[in-house]
């Protein structure tokens, strides 16, 4: 299964006699290519003001019934160091496009953090190419910007305020500017079709990403979206694990959206194609706060993982976890 048409790849989608069979050549996919060691990011949640209005999320700029919350720079850097002590070898700072942070206030924090040993990811959403440059020659190593959906008339109802085009410069931006990209989507948007889905996969192959992250959507009550059905948890995982084989050393999550809709879900993403961990470690209670979805899933400390991780045979990996080439 070196390539697989839209057509292949729908008929899979389509097809739930065939899921055991998908999800073990996924599962020995990522053994090959990226072995039994899990990455664990360390998700730091550092603002959930957003100029957006994404129809699905729950910190959108028209939901007023979020409490708003900002650390501090020296919040955000006290707590990456913190991560880092713990053992955390990639910090993931996520926020929503909160343009208080500046691209030079950023970048001061990007730099204070890379004085510590660990590589910085950002996912802060769209900005220019001159300020995704700034942030590399700050030193960030990686950047995550989901496309949501490949599908332009579907992005447009979701997001009725942004461009898809827009969301493609910022991609190919990131990429030339040598970040470690990466992207993915929402499975189970309203409207989304199985032949969208297709060409989401095949769009994560074309632009050769080196991160994808898939998760189902779920309603958040104070969204336009209140009242739509949740995502299928058997469908996004199937998404991810022909996107694990055609992409094969590409890095994983076994996002939290997976988790939280699905008893075991992490597990199940893990030996699916998965080979990522991404723990919050956003103190107090913003964690909480930053409620793109309700009852958001919280991994626990590393041990526990660590634990968990011992059960199905894995380890936590003590490297940075970049992608791996054999
Ligand atoms: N502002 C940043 C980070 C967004 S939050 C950016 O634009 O990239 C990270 C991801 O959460 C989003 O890309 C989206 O795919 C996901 N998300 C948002 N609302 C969701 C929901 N209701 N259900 C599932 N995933 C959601």
């Amino acid at each position: 299964m070196e390539t697989l048409s839209k057509k292949e790849i729908i008929e899979i989608l389509k097809d739930d006699s065939i899921n055991e069979a998908l999800l073990a050549k996924a599962d020995s996919v990522r053994k090959k290519y990226t072995g039994d060691e899990v990455h664990l990011r360390a998700l730091i949640e550092f603002s959930n003001i957003c100029r957006c209005k994404c129809k699905y999320c729950g910190i959108r700029a028209e939901n007023n019934k979020v409490a708003r919350y900002r650390l501090s720079d020296l919040e955000i850097v006290k707590t990456a160091e913190n991560a880092v002590a713990q053992g955390y070898k990639t910090i993931v700072l996520q926020s929503g496009e909160d343009m208080y942070f500046t691209a030079d206030r950023l970048c001061e924090i990007i730099k204070k953090i890379k004085t510590y040993d660990t590589a910085v990811t950002l996912s802060i959403g769209e900005r220019s190419r001159d300020e995704y440059k700034m942030f590399k020659d700050a030193g960030a190593d990686r950047y995550l910007i989901r496309i949501e959906t490949t599908d332009r008339n579907l992005y447009k109802k979701m997001h009725p305020d942004m461009s898809f085009d827009n969301r493609l410069r910022c991609l190919k931006d990131l990429k030339e500017l040598g970040y470690e990209t990466g992207t993915g989507c929402l499975v189970g948007l309203p409207e989304q079709t199985v032949e969208s889905l297709a060409d989401d996969i095949l769009f994560f192959k074309e632009i050769n990403a080196d991160m994808i992250g898939i998760g189902p959507f779920i309603p958040h009550p104070d969204t336009p979206l209140k009242n739509a059905d949740s995502g299928n948890f058997i469908l996004a995982l199937k998404v991810m694990a022909l996107t694990r084989i055609l992409l094969k050393n590409i890095n994983i999550p076994a996002t939290t959206a997976m988790e939280t809709i699905y008893e075991n879900g992490r597990n199940i993403a893990l030996q699916s194609g998965a080979n990522v961990i991404m723990p919050n470690v956003t103190l107090g209670d913003y964690c909480k706060k930053y409620e793109i979805y309700p009852d958001k899933h919280f991994s626990g400390s590393r041990k526990k993982i660590a634990e968990e991780l011992k059960l199905i045979g894995r380890t936590i990996s003590k490297d940075y976890g970049f992608r791996k080439y054999l």
